[in-house]
């Protein structure tokens, strides 16, 4: 039977000292048998067997094999305050000894809860004094789409439904995530976006800026909203909805013009704007949430990962008093919400992370010295033969692949997408002891934030070596 009954693992502790006790190949058969993963090609992955993480610690990350490698992607965008973090296990043992397990629905709260919501009122923007609780970022987007058509319809415009959002955003994987989101792969696939949402383009200037400086092109990119505004109707238009910085679309950092400028068609038109801080939140920019650092005043937040820096699902949207206000005031029930909403253990679990973040003075870290030090870097690999283009902000950067440079951004020539040079790229990442992320010909990294200068010094290396492996293999 497949079934095992069989020991896949040493002991916890047997494996901290040694990741090679693990027994890879068992491990691999009942994954393959059993697990099918997201985002995943599953025959593919049936094929070639998973990879099997095993242990983290600081940057760094084993698999089962022993290798280790520098987690260039925090996880998944996540692990704000790096690994092995035991006060942050200790807190959630804590939590769980005394009272893992209560519901916020029908007129009860927690501690933890309760206490999270007050420290995230103190640390975000003035606006917000108020949050509603997820388990995930892409629940918190669902959230914020039920929350502005309630907001709209108590206030008699009962039209007023539609969002606006950008092609390739992600904005999450549930119906209404994946709609409010912009990937064509994901829309491909089970009828998606539902009615009511539409998307315009991002404000990606290596794409789409030939001819214009970035500070033209960030006002073009925004006017792509107001365009749409009409189109629609003003009228009909609830929301926009967007990420500071695109992070799963390829890290896209708008010209410094593009955010403003979207903060004023929205107050123009009175439309509500909800900023996607999943990635951007939580000092990922050098700020504790994105729209301060892009100087805009968002009436929705929402967040995830970086909150508890992965440790243990939990997201969240910070709602803004305008609609704040109008819910408490005028709204009766709103019926929605999910039964880990303000989970006590992830709750105590995100306190005890962001006062790391606080203690360590991690996020100024991030704008006085690990951000400018990785910005001053990544241009020293803009000199490489492959990079077209490189850019960062905070601690998340990208660099285009390109078969040949040219001083103007815009003239280099790109590879044919057949070519697959991201991947190319990418495949010899993990190998070279790093862990960089290709979004077609774009490689992009989100490091923890605890990252020390040396340490980016030595992950600058490493993907140094990456680009001068794949250029010798496309020779
Ligand atoms: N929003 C953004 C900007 C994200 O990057 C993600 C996940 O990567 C989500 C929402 C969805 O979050 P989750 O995977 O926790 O549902």
């Amino acid at each position: 039977s497949l079934k095992p009954s069989i020991t896949l693992v040493a002991s916890a502790n047997e494996a901290k000292q040694a990741a090679q006790t693990f027994d890879t190949k068992a491990i691999q058969k009942l994954d393959s048998a059993h697990y099918l993963h997201p985002f995943t090609d599953f025959k593919d992955l049936n094929e070639k067997g998973a990879r099997v993480m095993v242990k983290g610690d600081g940057i760094y990350l084993w698999d089962s094999e022993g290798k280790k490698v520098l987690d260039g992607m925090s996880g998944l965008w996540c692990v704000n305050v790096g690994y092995g973090r035991s006060s942050i296990s200790e807190a959630v043992y804590q939590q769980m000894e005394v009272l893992p397990f209560y519901n916020s629905f029908f007129n009860t709260t927690n501690v933890p809860a309760v206490q999270l919501a007050a420290k995230l009122v103190e640390i975000s923007p003035p606006q917000f004094n108020h949050v509603f609780f997820t388990g995930s970022g892409s629940e918190g987007n669902d959230t914020n789409l039920r929350m502005v058509r309630r907001y709209w319809d108590l206030l008699g415009y009962t039209d007023r439904h539609v969002i606006i959002s950008r092609h390739n955003a992600y904005h999450g994987s549930t119906v209404a995530g994946a709609s409010l989101g912009g990937m064509g792969g994901m829309h491909a696939q089970g009828g998606l976006p539902i009615p009511g949402i539409e998307h315009i383009g991002q404000p990606n200037y290596f794409e789409a800026g030939r001819g214009k400086t970035e500070a033209e092109f960030g006002i073009e990119a925004a006017s792509w909203l107001e365009q749409k505004i009409l189109e629609v109707g003003p009228e009909k238009v609830a929301a926009f909805i967007g990420e500071p910085v695109q992070g799963a679309g390829g890290v896209i950092i708008p010209p410094a013009t593009y955010w403003p400028e979207i903060q004023r068609i929205c107050d123009k038109y009175g439309i509500l704007l909800i900023a996607d801080e999943v990635i951007c939140g939580f000092g990922r920019l050098g700020t504790w949430f994105g729209s301060e650092l892009m100087g805009i005043k968002p009436d929705l937040m929402t967040f995830a990962k970086g909150v508890t820096s992965g440790y243990i699902p939990l997201g969240g949207v910070m709602v803004g008093d305008r609609v704040a206000n109008v819910l408490i005031e005028k709204g009766g029930d709103f019926n929605h919400g999910f039964t880990y909403s303000g989970h006590p253990v992830a709750c105590a679990a995100a306190l005890e992370n962001i006062r790391i973040l606080q203690d360590e003075k991690i996020v100024e870290k991030v704008a006085t010295e690990t951000g400018p030090y990785l910005k001053q870097q990544f241009a020293t690999l803009a000199t490489h033969p492959l990079v077209g283009f490189a850019d960062s902000c905070g601690l998340v950067a990208g660099l285009n692949l390109v078969k040949e440079k040219a001083e103007l951004v815009h003239n280099c020539v790109l590879f044919d997408a057949e070519q697959n040079v991201g991947m190319i790229c990418r495949g010899y990442m993990f190998g070279n002891g790093m862990i960089m992320r290709a979004v077609g010909d774009r490689m992009i990294i989100a490091p923890p934030l605890c990252i020390s200068v040396q340490q980016i010094d030595e992950m600058i290396g490493l993907i140094r070596s990456c680009l001068d492996k794949t250029l010798a293999d496309l020779q």
